[in-house]
């Protein structure tokens, strides 16, 4: 598989890269085992938070080249990747600050003697990454696990190779030794052999289900510990009660962000009977506004999807949908007559449960719009999903949206807001959108050792 940057706007294809060969991935897997077994590991916290702190440093002084580089590979409207820049140099921040905290030795009380538990590193591990955050999603691994004593190698989505490389430059700037964080541009075929090498002590992929469950299987087959972040179809509840142009607004940002393409975007769209009509029309009015043009120009309000291929999956899932009796409120449709991988803000209503649409995710601006009788139907239908990511429920009355927020079946659940991440909060799902958590305490937790240490 070549690594390949081509631009959504232009189609223009920037720059190839190959894979690299057997003899330089081994090279590369010793260098990172030695590191940890000789040096990263014995290092102490305050010594990992002075690179990560300058990895930061460094990340928001490049913060225009690297969001171009976004931009360029993956076509985010430039504000919003100069945004994920500096989500990501928070992420690094974060982790430098507060590892030592989370990780501090546990005494635990019992009848005699001493007992506690200490978290070590457990060696070097693998990440699958995808493309939609280039480098928000490999800070949220790579700075907990850094600061954890952890080497890491990343396997980055095959579109956004220039990302790849940025980052991987950053932390050598920055002044991690050699093997601290590898960049690999690997086959599918090599990312099953670097799960199986023994040097590799555990896999955390971020991605879709069917990549999600290959690794997986490939990593118990030999008893490694994995993470999973997978898809997501998350609902936007809107009771009766809700701020409605609050719930518009946010509705809004919620889909459109990243042109459609989160995990956590506001999929499906969930209004009770007595406030439907007035959303409908209002959403749809919000997002006649937005208009395609050059994601590099900051007045742009569209940006293009990120490939030829994502446009087509789209467009293919809409067709299926509106067959299966689905009716398109607005859009549905490529952006006519300009080049880029425009898609349409689309609205899709009337989807049944028998229609195939409504178990899926859409990965782009389609919001499927429902109308429900009342809060209990708005829980049951936001249930009735084979993910479990996040959620919103929009309510003036706050301890009413709590016990709504406490039925829904995800791993988050947003109140009055749509989903926005931040390093000291936990993000992870259940159901297919996988299992295990990343950010905040609970993400420095996953691989480390918990080793007991008892004294008689
Ligand atoms: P994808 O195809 O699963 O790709 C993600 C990563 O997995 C890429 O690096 C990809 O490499 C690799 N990959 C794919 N198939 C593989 C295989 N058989 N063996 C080894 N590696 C494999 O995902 P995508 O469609 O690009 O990304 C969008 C999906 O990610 C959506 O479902 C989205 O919801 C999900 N996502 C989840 C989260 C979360 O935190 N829960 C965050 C962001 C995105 P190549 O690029 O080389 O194919």
């Amino acid at each position: 598989m070549a690594y390949q940057s081509t631009n959504p706007y232009t189609g223009e294809v920037e720059k190839t890269f190959v894979d690299i060969s057997p003899a330089q991935l081994d090279d590369k897997l010793q260098r990172a085992d030695a590191c940890f077994k000789t040096d990263w590991r014995e290092r102490s916290f305050a010594a990992r938070t002075i690179i990560l702190k300058k990895a930061a440093t460094l990340m928001r002084e490049r913060a225009q080249p690297m969001a171009e580089l976004i931009t360029r590979e993956m076509g985010k409207l430039i504000a919003q990747s100069l945004g994920e820049v500096a989500l990501s140099a928070a992420i690094l921040d974060y982790y430098a600050d507060h590892a030592e905290q989370f990780l501090a030795p546990e005494k635990l009380t019992t009848a005699k003697g001493e007992a506690l538990v200490e978290s070590s590193p457990i060696g070097v591990l693998f990440g699958v990454e995808p493309w939609n955050y280039p480098y928000y999603q490999i800070a949220r691994f790579a700075a907990p696990n850094l600061m954890a004593g952890n080497v890491v190698m990343v396997k980055h989505a095959s579109s956004v190779p220039q990302c790849a490389l940025a980052f991987e430059q950053l932390l050598h700037d920055a002044g991690a030794p050699a093997g601290a964080y590898t960049n690999l541009f690997i086959s599918k075929e090599q990312v099953a052999q670097v799960i199986e090498d023994p040097r590799i002590r555990a896999v955390a992929l971020t991605g879709s289900e069917a990549a999600g469950a290959i690794v997986a299987a490939q990593a118990g087959q030999h008893l490694k510990k994995t993470t999973l972040e997978l898809g997501g179809s998350d609902a936007f509840i809107v009771l009766e009660d809700a701020d409605l142009d609050k719930a518009v607004k946010f509705a809004v940002r919620g889909r459109m962000g990243n042109s459609g393409q989160a995990c956590t975007a506001s999929k499906r769209i969930i209004v009770v009977d007595a406030l439907a009509d007035s959303f409908l029309e209002k959403f749809q009015s919000a997002l006649g506004h937005f208009e395609p043009g050059d994601p590099m120009d900051k007045v742009t309000t569209l940006a293009p999807l990120s490939s030829a291929g994502a446009l087509e999956i789209l467009l293919k899932q809409v067709d299926g949908a509106v067959r299966h009796g689905a009716r398109v409120v607005m859009g549905g449709k490529r952006v006519d007559g300009r080049h880029g991988y425009f898609m349409q803000p689309t609205i899709l209503t009337d989807i049944s449960p028998k229609n195939p649409a409504y178990k899926e995710e859409f990965f782009g601006p389609v919001a499927m719009f429902f109308r429900v009788k009342d809060e209990a139907a708005a829980v049951a239908l936001a249930n009735d999903s084979p993910f479990g990511l996040g959620g919103s429920v929009f309510t003036q009355d706050i301890e009413r949206g709590k016990r709504v927020a406490r039925k829904i079946e995800t791993g988050m659940v947003y109140i009055n807001s749509d989903l926005v991440s931040s390093p000291e909060l936990p993000f992870g799902g259940v159901k297919n959108s996988g299992y295990g958590r990343e950010l905040s305490g609970a993400g420095i937790q996953e691989f480390v050792n918990k080793k007991l240490i008892r004294v008689n």
